[in-house]
Protein backbone atom coordinates (compact mmCIF):
# COMPACT_ATOMS: atom_id res chain seq x y z
CA UNK A 1 0.00 0.00 0.00
CA UNK A 2 2.46 2.60 -0.74
CA UNK A 3 -0.02 4.90 -2.60
CA UNK A 4 -2.22 5.23 0.22
CA UNK A 5 -4.26 8.57 -0.05
CA UNK A 6 -2.66 9.10 -3.56
CA UNK A 7 -4.88 10.02 -6.71
CA UNK A 8 -3.56 8.64 -9.53
CA UNK A 9 -4.89 9.85 -13.24
CA UNK A 10 -4.57 7.36 -15.84
CA UNK A 11 -5.24 8.23 -19.85
CA UNK A 12 -5.76 5.56 -22.28
CA UNK A 13 -6.57 3.36 -19.54
CA UNK A 14 -9.59 1.35 -20.58
CA UNK A 15 -7.43 -1.26 -21.67
CA UNK A 16 -3.70 -2.65 -22.17
CA UNK A 17 -1.18 -1.00 -20.10
CA UNK A 18 -2.74 1.26 -18.95
CA UNK A 19 -5.84 -0.81 -17.55
CA UNK A 20 -2.70 -2.68 -16.10
CA UNK A 21 -1.45 0.56 -14.33
CA UNK A 22 -4.58 2.11 -13.48
CA UNK A 23 -5.00 -1.31 -11.59
CA UNK A 24 -1.76 -1.53 -9.66
CA UNK A 25 -1.88 1.08 -8.69
CA UNK A 26 -5.31 1.15 -6.71
CA UNK A 27 -3.81 -1.85 -5.52
CA UNK A 28 -1.44 0.04 -4.10
CA UNK A 29 -4.10 2.00 -2.45
CA UNK A 30 -4.02 5.13 -4.76
CA UNK A 31 -7.95 6.08 -6.10
CA UNK A 32 -7.96 6.17 -9.53
CA UNK A 33 -9.19 8.42 -12.47
CA UNK A 34 -9.62 6.28 -15.39
CA UNK A 35 -8.90 8.21 -18.74
CA UNK A 36 -10.63 7.20 -22.09
CA UNK A 37 -11.85 8.22 -25.29
CA UNK A 38 -15.04 7.12 -23.79
CA UNK A 39 -16.27 6.91 -20.57
CA UNK A 40 -18.37 3.20 -21.42
CA UNK A 41 -14.94 2.21 -22.55
CA UNK A 42 -13.85 3.05 -19.37
CA UNK A 43 -16.28 0.61 -17.36
CA UNK A 44 -14.21 -2.53 -16.89
CA UNK A 45 -11.32 -1.08 -15.93
CA UNK A 46 -13.27 1.08 -13.51
CA UNK A 47 -14.80 -1.69 -11.76
CA UNK A 48 -11.20 -4.34 -11.55
CA UNK A 49 -10.02 -0.85 -9.62
CA UNK A 50 -12.99 -0.87 -7.22
CA UNK A 51 -12.56 -4.43 -6.91
CA UNK A 52 -9.41 -3.83 -5.62
CA UNK A 53 -10.77 -1.66 -3.11
CA UNK A 54 -10.04 2.29 -4.25
CA UNK A 55 -12.40 4.32 -5.62
CA UNK A 56 -12.49 4.97 -9.46
CA UNK A 57 -13.95 7.91 -11.73
CA UNK A 58 -14.41 6.89 -15.81
CA UNK A 59 -13.45 10.26 -17.15
CA UNK A 60 -14.03 10.27 -21.23
CA UNK A 61 -11.29 12.84 -22.89
CA UNK A 62 -9.80 13.15 -26.40
CA UNK A 63 -5.89 13.88 -24.77
CA UNK A 64 -5.21 15.71 -27.78
CA UNK A 65 -7.85 18.25 -27.33
CA UNK A 66 -6.64 21.08 -24.51
CA UNK A 67 -9.96 21.93 -23.98
CA UNK A 68 -11.36 18.22 -23.24
CA UNK A 69 -7.77 17.65 -20.98
CA UNK A 70 -8.56 20.80 -18.74
CA UNK A 71 -12.50 20.09 -18.24
CA UNK A 72 -10.90 16.14 -17.28
CA UNK A 73 -8.72 17.60 -14.93
CA UNK A 74 -10.97 19.86 -13.33
CA UNK A 75 -13.47 17.09 -13.12
CA UNK A 76 -11.03 14.83 -11.40
CA UNK A 77 -9.69 17.29 -8.89
CA UNK A 78 -13.23 18.32 -7.69
CA UNK A 79 -14.10 14.61 -7.46
CA UNK A 80 -10.73 13.80 -4.97
CA UNK A 81 -9.66 16.82 -4.29
CA UNK A 82 -6.32 16.78 -5.66
CA UNK A 83 -4.16 14.83 -8.59
CA UNK A 84 -0.39 13.28 -7.13
CA UNK A 85 0.25 10.72 -10.13
CA UNK A 86 -0.26 11.00 -13.88
CA UNK A 87 0.73 8.41 -15.90
CA UNK A 88 0.45 9.74 -19.68
CA UNK A 89 0.12 6.61 -21.52
CA UNK A 90 -2.70 6.98 -24.07
CA UNK A 91 -1.38 6.21 -27.57
CA UNK A 92 -2.15 5.27 -31.05
CA UNK A 93 -0.44 3.46 -34.35
CA UNK A 94 -0.37 4.82 -37.78
CA UNK A 95 2.63 3.08 -39.56
CA UNK A 96 3.92 3.77 -42.46
CA UNK A 97 6.92 3.78 -44.89
CA UNK A 98 7.80 7.56 -44.88
CA UNK A 99 7.19 7.99 -48.50
CA UNK A 100 3.69 6.48 -47.85
CA UNK A 101 2.83 8.08 -44.52
CA UNK A 102 0.39 10.99 -45.01
CA UNK A 103 0.20 14.30 -43.14
CA UNK A 104 -3.14 12.95 -40.97
CA UNK A 105 -1.09 9.89 -39.72
CA UNK A 106 1.91 12.22 -38.76
CA UNK A 107 -0.22 14.86 -36.64
CA UNK A 108 -3.00 12.08 -35.01
CA UNK A 109 0.33 10.21 -33.58
CA UNK A 110 2.66 13.50 -32.87
CA UNK A 111 -0.65 15.22 -30.88
CA UNK A 112 -1.82 11.77 -29.56
CA UNK A 113 1.49 11.11 -27.93
CA UNK A 114 3.36 13.92 -27.85
CA UNK A 115 0.93 16.87 -27.35
CA UNK A 116 -1.48 14.48 -25.24
CA UNK A 117 1.35 14.28 -22.54
CA UNK A 118 2.18 18.03 -22.85
CA UNK A 119 -1.31 19.09 -22.17
CA UNK A 120 -2.31 16.44 -19.28
CA UNK A 121 1.21 17.23 -17.71
CA UNK A 122 0.20 20.86 -18.07
CA UNK A 123 -2.92 20.51 -16.21
CA UNK A 124 -1.74 18.23 -13.97
CA UNK A 125 1.06 20.13 -12.67
CA UNK A 126 -1.03 22.87 -11.76
CA UNK A 127 -2.17 20.65 -9.01
CA UNK A 128 0.68 19.19 -7.80
CA UNK A 129 2.63 22.39 -7.65
CA UNK A 130 -0.14 23.79 -5.35
CA UNK A 131 0.62 20.61 -3.11
CA UNK A 132 4.30 20.75 -3.69
CA UNK A 133 3.66 17.16 -4.59
CA UNK A 134 3.80 14.86 -7.70
CA UNK A 135 4.96 12.27 -10.14
CA UNK A 136 4.41 12.37 -13.76
CA UNK A 137 5.21 9.14 -16.10
CA UNK A 138 5.91 8.99 -19.87
CA UNK A 139 5.22 6.33 -21.81
CA UNK A 140 8.27 6.30 -23.95
CA UNK A 141 8.95 3.21 -26.31
CA UNK A 142 12.11 1.03 -27.25
CA UNK A 143 11.82 2.26 -30.60
CA UNK A 144 12.64 6.21 -29.40
CA UNK A 145 15.58 6.40 -31.60
CA UNK A 146 13.75 5.17 -34.93
CA UNK A 147 12.21 2.18 -36.56
CA UNK A 148 11.23 0.97 -39.74
CA UNK A 149 7.58 2.13 -40.55
CA UNK A 150 7.29 4.33 -37.48
CA UNK A 151 8.43 7.62 -38.61
CA UNK A 152 5.46 9.34 -36.80
CA UNK A 153 6.02 6.87 -33.42
CA UNK A 154 9.63 6.75 -33.25
CA UNK A 155 9.59 10.82 -33.10
CA UNK A 156 6.78 11.12 -31.09
CA UNK A 157 8.75 8.83 -27.97
CA UNK A 158 11.85 10.40 -28.41
CA UNK A 159 9.82 13.78 -27.91
CA UNK A 160 8.73 12.47 -24.91
CA UNK A 161 11.45 11.45 -23.40
CA UNK A 162 12.88 14.87 -24.00
CA UNK A 163 9.91 16.02 -22.42
CA UNK A 164 10.25 13.67 -19.55
CA UNK A 165 13.99 15.96 -18.80
CA UNK A 166 11.99 19.32 -19.47
CA UNK A 167 9.73 18.63 -17.17
CA UNK A 168 11.80 16.93 -14.69
CA UNK A 169 14.46 20.46 -14.65
CA UNK A 170 11.03 22.54 -13.98
CA UNK A 171 9.93 20.42 -11.59
CA UNK A 172 11.83 19.44 -9.34
CA UNK A 173 11.99 22.50 -7.35
CA UNK A 174 8.04 21.70 -6.26
CA UNK A 175 8.97 18.33 -5.16
CA UNK A 176 7.64 16.45 -8.70
CA UNK A 177 9.55 13.47 -10.10
CA UNK A 178 9.04 13.16 -13.93
CA UNK A 179 9.96 10.08 -15.79
CA UNK A 180 10.35 7.99 -18.19
CA UNK A 181 9.01 4.50 -18.59
CA UNK A 182 10.08 2.77 -22.40
CA UNK A 183 8.54 -0.82 -22.82
CA UNK A 184 10.00 -3.27 -25.77
CA UNK A 185 7.48 -5.44 -26.96
CA UNK A 186 4.33 -6.21 -24.65
CA UNK A 187 1.77 -8.25 -25.57
CA UNK A 188 -1.49 -5.91 -26.03
CA UNK A 189 -4.26 -5.36 -29.00
CA UNK A 190 -2.09 -2.74 -30.43
CA UNK A 191 0.32 -5.22 -30.98
CA UNK A 192 -2.07 -7.67 -32.00
CA UNK A 193 -3.28 -4.76 -34.45
CA UNK A 194 0.44 -4.23 -35.59
CA UNK A 195 0.50 -7.71 -36.51
CA UNK A 196 -2.58 -8.20 -37.93
CA UNK A 197 -1.16 -5.33 -40.11
CA UNK A 198 2.01 -7.00 -41.00
CA UNK A 199 0.32 -9.65 -42.51
CA UNK A 200 0.98 -12.27 -39.22
CA UNK A 201 -0.65 -13.96 -36.02
CA UNK A 202 0.21 -13.07 -32.66
CA UNK A 203 1.80 -16.36 -32.41
CA UNK A 204 3.89 -15.37 -35.57
CA UNK A 205 5.40 -12.20 -34.44
CA UNK A 206 5.95 -13.29 -31.29
CA UNK A 207 8.49 -16.38 -32.23
CA UNK A 208 9.93 -14.26 -34.69
CA UNK A 209 10.48 -11.53 -32.20
CA UNK A 210 11.17 -13.02 -28.90
CA UNK A 211 14.45 -14.57 -30.45
CA UNK A 212 16.03 -10.80 -30.11
CA UNK A 213 14.69 -10.28 -26.65
CA UNK A 214 17.08 -11.29 -23.70
CA UNK A 215 14.47 -13.09 -21.34
CA UNK A 216 13.35 -14.55 -25.14
CA UNK A 217 9.56 -13.74 -24.40
CA UNK A 218 7.57 -10.29 -24.51
CA UNK A 219 6.54 -8.68 -22.36
CA UNK A 220 2.87 -8.50 -20.42
CA UNK A 221 0.88 -5.26 -19.26
CA UNK A 222 1.99 -6.40 -15.49
CA UNK A 223 5.61 -6.18 -16.58
CA UNK A 224 5.24 -2.20 -17.31
CA UNK A 225 2.58 -1.94 -14.48
CA UNK A 226 5.27 -2.91 -11.96
CA UNK A 227 7.70 -0.89 -12.96
CA UNK A 228 5.62 2.77 -13.07
CA UNK A 229 3.82 1.64 -9.45
CA UNK A 230 7.91 1.66 -8.45
CA UNK A 231 8.31 4.98 -10.08
CA UNK A 232 5.77 7.16 -8.43
CA UNK A 233 6.04 5.77 -5.03
CA UNK A 234 8.21 6.89 -2.06
CA UNK A 235 10.93 4.68 -2.62
CA UNK A 236 11.73 6.18 -6.07
CA UNK A 237 12.05 9.56 -4.56
CA UNK A 238 15.34 10.60 -5.99
CA UNK A 239 14.43 9.25 -9.42
CA UNK A 240 13.82 12.51 -11.37
CA UNK A 241 14.61 12.94 -15.43
CA UNK A 242 15.25 9.11 -16.58
P1 LIG B 1 -3.69 -0.09 -26.57
O1 LIG B 1 -4.02 0.28 -27.97
O2 LIG B 1 -4.05 -1.45 -26.09
O3 LIG B 1 -4.33 0.98 -25.56
C1 LIG B 1 -4.24 2.35 -25.81
C2 LIG B 1 -5.40 3.06 -25.13
O4 LIG B 1 -5.27 4.47 -25.40
C3 LIG B 1 -6.77 2.63 -25.69
O5 LIG B 1 -7.65 2.33 -24.62
C4 LIG B 1 -7.23 3.84 -26.48
O6 LIG B 1 -8.65 4.02 -26.52
C5 LIG B 1 -6.56 4.97 -25.71
N1 LIG B 1 -6.45 6.19 -26.52
C6 LIG B 1 -6.07 6.29 -27.83
N2 LIG B 1 -6.13 7.56 -28.24
C7 LIG B 1 -6.56 8.29 -27.18
C8 LIG B 1 -6.83 9.67 -26.99
N3 LIG B 1 -6.67 10.56 -27.99
N4 LIG B 1 -7.24 10.09 -25.77
C9 LIG B 1 -7.42 9.19 -24.77
N5 LIG B 1 -7.18 7.88 -24.89
C10 LIG B 1 -6.77 7.43 -26.09
O7 LIG B 1 -2.11 0.17 -26.41
P2 LIG B 1 -1.01 -0.40 -25.37
O8 LIG B 1 -0.24 -1.44 -26.09
O9 LIG B 1 -1.63 -0.70 -24.06
O10 LIG B 1 -0.06 0.88 -25.27
C11 LIG B 1 -0.14 1.84 -24.22
C12 LIG B 1 1.02 2.80 -24.34
O11 LIG B 1 2.25 2.06 -24.27
C13 LIG B 1 1.07 3.57 -25.66
O12 LIG B 1 1.55 4.87 -25.43
C14 LIG B 1 2.08 2.78 -26.47
O13 LIG B 1 2.68 3.56 -27.47
C15 LIG B 1 3.05 2.38 -25.39
N6 LIG B 1 3.91 1.22 -25.72
C16 LIG B 1 3.33 0.03 -26.03
C17 LIG B 1 4.16 -1.05 -26.35
C18 LIG B 1 3.60 -2.41 -26.72
O14 LIG B 1 4.37 -3.27 -27.14
N7 LIG B 1 2.30 -2.64 -26.56
C19 LIG B 1 5.55 -0.88 -26.34
C20 LIG B 1 6.09 0.35 -26.01
C21 LIG B 1 5.25 1.41 -25.69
Amino acid sequence: MRLSGRVAVVTGAARGIGAAEAIRLAQEGANVAVVDLSAEAAEETVEAVEAAGAEALAVACDVSSAQQVEAAFEEIANRFGRIDILINNAGVLRDNLTFKMSEDDWDTVLDVHLKGSFLCSKAAQKYMVEQEYGKIVMTSSIVALGNRGQANYSSAKAGLQALARTLALELGRFNINVNAVAPGWIETEMTKEAAERAGMSMEDMKERFAKNIPLKRFGRVEDIANVVAFLVSDDASYISGE
